[in-house]
């Protein structure tokens, strides 16, 4: 049975004093659910809201970090930083990552090691940009997209990956991939990791949708054989709403 996830990436809202508020919120109203429940906020709140958090079972994991052990990268935080203050689990290669911060498959490749080996959990987010689907291209990039990034990883990396595939038109514009699009491509991706190493781990790895994923759209994408979940960006900022779906899957 594959983790079912729902993961809210919070991006660069919420201040000390809005974090608290929002885990307290979560807090009180997260259901009794099978899911792994994830909330993601900006990096100078992870300790707070690793320590808010400490009796709940909501996970906290990171939006980014860098490769490196440590040393010279101004601005970067680094694997051992972010287990010190008992995190396991980073979200990397989200799309404003790569198109605001110019990151790219090779750099996420390292990432991803490193996050391996320092025994973390990758949120691997990966899509196709809206000219891609338009022109059909959307299946070529994402296969690239997982063999530049990930097929290199030996097959017991897997168990510490989560995929997210966030198509990058569909992200904060209220345009969601219709159901049957996002199952389509999941299926893809899990038939791609299955030539690429075998149905084992490609039927064990936990694959999320992202892309406006809101209450009322969620039970319909959730209910998909092979989407495990979604990836929340915007709707993950008001307690009602990431409440509501969690309630959906
Ligand atoms: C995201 O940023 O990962 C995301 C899916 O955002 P939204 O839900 O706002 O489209």
């Amino acid at each position: 049975m594959r983790t079912q996830i729902v993961a809210g990436n919070w991006k660069m809202n919420k201040t000390l004093s809005e974090t608290e508020v929002l885990l307290s919120e979560l807090s009180a109203k997260i259901p009794d659910t099978h899911a792994q429940v994830i909330v993601a906020p900006t990096f100078i709140n992870l300790a707070a809201a690793q320590n808010h958090l400490q009796s709940s079972t909501i996970h906290v994991a990171a939006q980014n970090m860098h490769f490196a052990e440590n040393g010279a990268y101004t601005g970067e935080i680094s694997a051992d930083m972010l287990l010190d203050i008992g995190l396991d689990m980073v979200i990397l290669g989200h799309s404003e990552r790569r198109s605001l911060f110019g990151e790219d498959d090779a750099l996420l490749a390292k990432k991803v090691d490193t996050a391996i080996g320092k025994g973390m959990t990758a949120i691997f987010c990966f899509g196709e940009e809206l000219d891609e689907r338009k022109s059909g291209n959307h299946f070529s990039v994402v296969e690239n997209q997982l063999k530049q990034a990930l097929f290199h990883l030996e097959e017991k990396a897997w168990g510490q990956l989560v995929l997210a595939y966030e198509p990058v038109w569909a992200i904060g514009t209220g345009e969601t991939a219709s159901p049957d699009q996002a199952q389509e491509m999941h299926a893809f991706i899990r038939k791609t990791i299955a030539e690429a190493y075998n149905s084992s781990v490609a039927n064990n790895v936990s694959i999320l949708y992202g892309g406006s994923v809101k209450p009322g759209n969620a039970a319909e994408i959730f209910s998909k054989p092979d989407v495990d979940g979604g990836l929340i960006g915007g709707a993950s900022l008001k307690a009602d709403d990431f409440i509501a779906i969690v309630k959906a899957i």
